[in-house]
């Protein structure tokens, strides 16, 4: 399989020489060295999707649309491989990856048809003698950059909707888990015309900043925490790029009085742990009303205590390790602290140590709202439950944090569920449900969870520019 850098329709070792190991969260072994890209590496790269950029966006959208369903396809007939390499450098479950599978598969169809349906408002004469008419133009070069926890997934929603659009791509991986980006490559290789679609490796320091900085990149569209869209939108302030952020969660769960309890219950044990808690719209945040809430920790606790942690590559498995030493060190830490300052850690909450990162899935009954583990994203398997008195604390504490990915509410009464509605401030509410996601429907942030919108007909038109032409009627 291929490790090197993929610009140009061409496979290339980093200039320098160098490689960084890739890990099996499950064992902390190396299962490949890839390539370590710097700014040459980089350099090259955007200079072949520039080179390819004028051919391919004036392409018409069914051309394009051709491609990518080809892509699509060869993505289909590949679908157990890409499967298993994913599990296997992430740690995740075989069990739980055709969920995903599916998703990215779809997202691809979605959005190889997408441009063909991108709209202006009408054209007509709005100066006497002239008529004005607006145009969905692509950006030029896009700098995707991806982030650890669904890899290929969310590399897909970064260049699915750019190259519909008529841009092309310079994609970075993580550094964690860079084999499906790869993978990717191997099949488009095939397909798409050299250029349109590159990859390169490395980590956000050196290459992800190179690719941030560089003057022929038009916009950068990054998945990752919130300090990192930061930065990035600190380094693109000077060239004035573009900039779109799908950043971190804190999803609040609000469960009133009058839920389904064994709905709420299965649902949590089920969304918040998958994917080992590493999702950042997971349900990990429950605020649960005075009447339900004793019923509610025993029956997460004992869904949880029933969730099966081991083997990855065993069918039998439901949970997986974490990514990586760091982020385990992360979890650990936060459920220490919070344990420390008075809450109650009803299940799980420690690593069994030994090879691979393994956490055991937790619940963190009473901690303080103002508390790290309330108001930072852990990003691991763990669940906090606070128990309000009143819809009015209700909405308020689940407002009451930096971010504003998703949130849910469960409660019978519409009425209800329709005022917290409208005044969560998430960029999704679910009503009865938690984690569903369709390729139609957009998915991003309110406040520090960034701006701009990933899925749906709004990603491609975030990939695009308005231009207003006016012909002077001769
Ligand atoms: P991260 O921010 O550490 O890394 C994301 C990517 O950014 C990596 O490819 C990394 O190499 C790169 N990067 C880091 N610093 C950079 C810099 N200065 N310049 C350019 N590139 C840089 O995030 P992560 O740990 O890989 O992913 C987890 C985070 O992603 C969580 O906060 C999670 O909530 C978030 N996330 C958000 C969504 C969403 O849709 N909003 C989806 C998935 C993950």
């Amino acid at each position: 399989m291929a490790l090197d850098n993929f610009i140009g329709g061409a496979w290339a070792p980093a200039r320098s020489g160098k490689t960084d190991p890739v890990l099996d969260p499950a064992t902390g072994e190396a299962i490949a060295e890839v390539a370590s890209s710097d700014s040459g590496d980089i350099d090259a790269a955007v200079q072949a999707a520039a080179a390819a950029f004028p051919a391919w966006s004036h392409l018409t959208p069914r051309q394009r649309s051709e491609y990518l369903m080809k892509l699509a396809d060869a993505i289909e007939a590949d679908l157990a491989n890409l499967s298993a390499i994913e599990s296997r450098n992430v740690g995740k479950p075989v069990s739980i990856m055709e969920f995903e599978m599916d998703l990215t598969l779809d997202n691809w169809r979605f959005f190889a048809a997408g441009a063909r349906f991108l709209e202006g408002r009408a054209a007509g004469e709005y100066l006497e003698d002239h008529t004005s008419m607006l145009r969905r133009d692509p950006l030029g070069v896009i700098a995707s950059i991806a982030p650890w926890n669904y890899p290929l997934n969310m590399a897909t929603w970064k260049v699915a909707p750019a190259l519909t659009a008529g841009n092309t791509v310079v994609l970075k991986p993580s550094e964690l888990t860079p084999m499906t980006a790869l993978r990717l490559a191997e099949l488009a290789a095939d397909i798409l015309p050299p250029g349109v679609f590159n990859v390169v490796l490395g980590d956000g320091e050196h290459a992800g900043a190179s690719l941030v900085t560089h003057p022929d990149v038009a916009m950068v569209s990054l998945t990752g925490d919130v300090a990192t869209g930061k930065a990035i939108a600190r380094a693109a302030a000077d060239s004035l790029k573009r900039v779109h952020l799908e950043l971190g969660g804190k999803a609040p769960v609000v469960v009133f009085d009058d839920a389904d309890l064994d709905a709420v219950v299965s649902t949590l044990a089920e969304a918040a742990y998958y994917n080992s808690g590493q999702d950042c719209t997971a349900p990990c945040r429950v605020l649960a009303g005075p009447g339900i809430f004793d019923d509610f920790v025993s029956g997460i606790t004992d869904a949880v205590r029933a969730i099966k942690v081991g083997d990855p590559q065993d069918p039998e498995t439901g949970m997986g390790p974490v990514v990586s030493a760091a982020q385990l060190e992360r979890v650990v830490g936060m459920v220490d602290r919070a344990r420390d300052a008075g809450a109650e850690v009803t299940v799980g909450g420690s690593a069994p140590g030994g090879p691979g990162f393994f956490y055991d899935p937790a619940v963190v009954v009473q901690p303080d709202q103002r508390s790290e583990i309330v108001q930072r994203e852990v990003f691991g398997p763990v669940v906090t439950v606070q128990r309000f008195t009143d819809e009015a604390e209700a909405l308020r504490w689940a407002n009451d944090v930096e971010y504003g990915l998703a949130s849910s509410v469960w409660t019978r009464d519409t009425g209800r569920a329709m005022r917290m509605a409208r005044d969560l401030q998430f960029g999704t509410v679910w009503v009865n449900d938690h984690i569903p996601i369709v390729s139609e429907m957009p998915h991003g942030g309110f406040k520090q969870s960034g701006y701009g919108k990933d899925m749906s007909v709004y990603a491609i038109e975030a990939y695009t520019e308005l231009k207003h032409v006016m012909i002077k009627h001769t």
